[in-house]
């Protein structure tokens, strides 16, 4: 069955005190919550992967990495492997995110290798994919989210396809409060779900949770989320108030 599911990407914010106290206030939170078919997951920097971890053990989250490196172990220095997040119980892990693309230079090709790297140590990639503005304009949004899928992701078995969650986030649309419409977000959303019936089959792309992400907030999140295709929401800066963040879970 599709999991619904809602993400919070905190990006590189928070001291250690704030993530603390933001992570105790979810949790405390989502207690009297019923969660049905509902997964949320917090998406610290890697300092704080542990103290959500340990809280996540007793609360009604899961934890996730904003990132990966595809290797086990070896001399790259300042990366973390899919072996330590394995081994912290992090469930999840975020990749293809625009800013790691744009910022760091991160290739279709080498996405590929870290979605390899997360699946082998069962972890779940949320693999984020994304039209800039110039391509919507153009007409070329299909086209690019297409291409990134096929370039890296496209190449999985059945199985291990069943494993991932994709994140439609037009780029146009993260951190500037201009969110995609509905309309525009169900189109692409259903496009990428034939894309995966295409190259898999019908059932296994109807089971694959596919998150809007872009500008959701607490007030545009229900419409958003009331489209058949829009499974739930990866969430960057209304992530990181816990009153934004529930409104959020609430619309789900
Ligand atoms: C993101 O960074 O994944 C994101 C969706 O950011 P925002 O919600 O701030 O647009």
């Amino acid at each position: 069955m599709r999991k619904r599911i809602v993400a919070g990407n905190w990006k590189m914010n928070k001291n250690f005190l704030e993530a603390e106290e933001l992570v105790a206030k979810v949790a405390d939170a989502l207690e009297t919550r019923k969660l049905k078919n509902t997964v949320v997951v917090l998406c610290p920097p890697f300092p704080y992967l542990e103290l959500a971890t340990d809280i996540a053990c007793e609360a009604k989250f899961s934890v996730g990495a904003q990132n990966v490196y595809p290797d086990d172990s070896g001399a790259f220095t300042g990366e973390v492997s899919p072996v330590m997040l394995e081994s912290m119980e992090v469930e999840y892990c975020i990749i293809g995110h625009s800013e790691r693309r744009k910022y760091f230079h991160e290739s279709n090709e080498f996405l590929a290798l870290k979605l390899n790297a997360l699946l082998k140590h069962n972890i779940i990639p949320v693999f984020c994919c994304g039209e800039v503005l110039d391509e919507r304009n153009a007409k070329k949004h299909f086209k690019v989210v297409e291409k990134q899928l096929t370039e890296s992701v496209f190449h999985l078995k059945k199985d291990q396809m069943a494993q991932v969650v994709i994140a439609y986030e037009p780029v146009w649309a993260i951190g500037t409060g201009v969110n995609a419409t509905p309309a525009q977000a169900q189109e692409m959303h259903a496009f990428i779900r034939g894309l995966i019936a295409k190259k898999y089959s019908k059932k296994l792309a109807d089971e694959i949770s596919i998150l809007y992400g872009g500008s959701c907030n607490a007030k545009n999140a229900a419409e958003l989320f009331s489209n058949p295709d829009v499974d739930g929401g990866l969430i960057g800066g209304a992530s990181l108030k816990e009153d934004d963040f529930m409104g959020i879970i609430d619309s789900l």
